[in-house]
């Protein structure tokens, strides 16, 4: 039997109620190429065995949370132990000439130097590969560089193309030891395979609306996006926006659904209606198949609010009849002055007539909030807390099922915003200075005004009943940051920071 090209493995901590896209993306393209390629998700190994006993202690772990954590639990400590040897082992067994590992986020790394060490202290003659956002830093190659001898090869940025090259022998290939050229043709990219997971394991990412349990795949229909906030990354990573037809995602989803079950769907793309005219024939292609199928397709993920003006008269109704549910809505503010600072190319207006009409035909989503935008005036505030109090009539109506209140505006050196350091803010030289900024055209905007804003924000959510996603764990992170920034204020024994810039020009 020939010896198996690549085994592409996810890592932990990644959320358990989805299976991972990346290894089942690549191996679709990988396969559709002619090469042997398996995936394994050992993060989901976490979960299936932890869930009954210590889960969110052995998930902290992979993520470097609540560190000398397992010191007082060695009991737990010994099954990690034999967890990650059973990966090992795995690995070994199946010998493949390239192991992958995807670090899908910082959160994976923990995995991944412990997987790459053992694998080097055993005999083995597979090539080693590290892809994935994780390897990277605010854009730097700081982590990647203290794993280099451990590894063969890596790839920043899309796999596809780099990893069939490598396969192929082509170790020149742009991207391999290096950052590739964003793919500008996805259409001719292989379809993302499922078959290695077991589809049962995975928490259900959310509920239909007779609270029948839904599994979810995710899928990918474009890269990058058609605008460019000032506070996204997205740019960055993606600098063009590139799609595939409609006609190879309506064969995707019809043949996980006529292979697997799977009815929901779950769209990895920044944003699903980037390209009018591929989106429309897509929601055409899948209405028509919910017709003549009685399949009940259903698919979510980030959506924008797009001018009236711009939609046609179908637009609406073919978005209900192709399925689309609970979509993500990018609203980030209530204020005019601030969406046209964020560049976010629409108006207060324009939510209102776009959320009139997803409730007029029964469309589902929810809202992503930004809360503490640098040019954010308390004025501007009020504006975005009106939008709670108007649009109560729709979370009654079922039509929007929450919102993200968020932990409040970050500023990272990969947004577009940056640029405007010393003009438009001023970055603290606090541990986390990605939140620690003050605004330099709105006196008083500082961290702790923007945590005012956002225990605000939440207090008249929950006056109103409007589910706030995510509130628990966003307000254990503003708090542990909190802890933080004012052992920072106070300048206690925090080592290499120096105090709060001088703010009293604001005042
Ligand atoms: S926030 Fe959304 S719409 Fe704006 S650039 Fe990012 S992905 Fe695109």
């Amino acid at each position: 039997m020939s010896r198996l090209d690549i085994v592409i493995c996810s890592l932990p901590f990644i959320e358990y109620y989805l299976p991972p896209a990346a290894p089942a993306v690549l191996k679709g393209h990988l396969e559709s190429r002619g090469f042997t390629a398996k995936s394994i998700d050992f993060n989901i190994t976490v979960k299936n065995k932890f869930e009954n006993n210590n889960l969110p202690e052995a998930s902290a772990f992979f993520q470097k949370r609540y560190e000398g954590l397992l010191a007082k639990n060695p009991k737990l400590q010994k099954e990690i132990d034999q967890l990650i040897d059973s990966w090992v082992d795995q690995l070994l067994k199946l010998n493949p000439k390239v192991i992958a590992l995807s670090v899908f986020s910082v959160d994976s790394r923990v995995a991944c130097e412990l997987i790459i060490e053992r694998l080097s202290k055993k005999k083995h003659n597979s090539k080693i590969l590290l892809g994935g956002m994780g390897i990277l830093e605010d854009g730097a190659e700081t982590w990647l560089e203290t794993v280099l001898d451990h590894i063969d090869y890596y790839i920043i940025g899309e796999g596809e193309l780099a990893l069939e090259n490598l396969l192929r022998g082509n170790t020149n290939f742009k991207g391999i030891n290096g950052r590739v050229d964003q793919i500008t043709d996805l259409s001719s990219l292989g379809t993302a395979t499922y078959d290695d997971y077991d589809l049962t394991s995975y928490e259900t990412f959310y509920k239909s609306k007779d609270n029948f349990k839904k599994k979810v795949v995710m899928i990918t229909g474009s890269r990058g996006c058609v605008r460019d906030c000032t506070f996204c990354d997205i740019n960055t990573h993606w600098p063009k926006f590139t799609w595939r037809s409609s006609k190879s995602l309506i064969q995707e989803i019809s043949r996980t659904y006529e292979t697997h079950g799977i009815r929901d769907f779950y769209f990895t793309d920044s944003l699903i209606n980037g390209n009018l005219k591929v989106y429309m024939q897509m929601v055409e292609g899948l209405a028509q198949y919910n017709y003549k199928t009685n399949a009940n397709i259903t698919w979510g993920g980030q959506y924008i609010v797009r001018k009236d003006k711009n939609l046609s008269k179908e637009y609406f109704p073919l978005t209900r009849d192709s399925g689309a549910y609970n979509l993500a809505l990018g609203v980030e503010s209530g204020s005019d002055k601030v969406l046209a600072d964020m560049r976010k190319g629409i108006t207060r207006e324009d939510l209102d007539i776009f959320i009139e009409n997803f409730d007029k035909h029964e469309i589902t989503c929810m809202y992503y909030m930004l809360l503490g935008y640098p040019t954010e005036t308390e004025e501007d505030f009020q504006r975005t807390i009106d939008v709670f109090y108007d649009h109560q009539k729709y979370v009654a109506s079922g039509t929007i099922s929450g919102t993200t209140l968020n932990t409040t505006m970050a500023i990272h050196k990969e947004q577009p915003l940056h640029t405007e350091e010393g003009k438009l803010f001023v970055k603290d030289k606090s541990l986390d200075s990605n939140w620690g900024w003050t605004s330099l055209v709105v006196p008083g905007l500082d961290w702790e005004e923007r945590v005012r804003r956002r225990l605000v924000a939440q207090d008249v959510c929950d006056m109103l009943k409007w589910p706030t996603i995510s509130s628990d764990r966003e307000m254990a992170q503003l708090n542990a940051r909190h802890t933080e920034y004012l052992k920072w204020k106070s300048g206690s024994k925090l080592q290499n920071i120096e105090m709060r810039p001088d703010q009293s020009h604001l005042s």
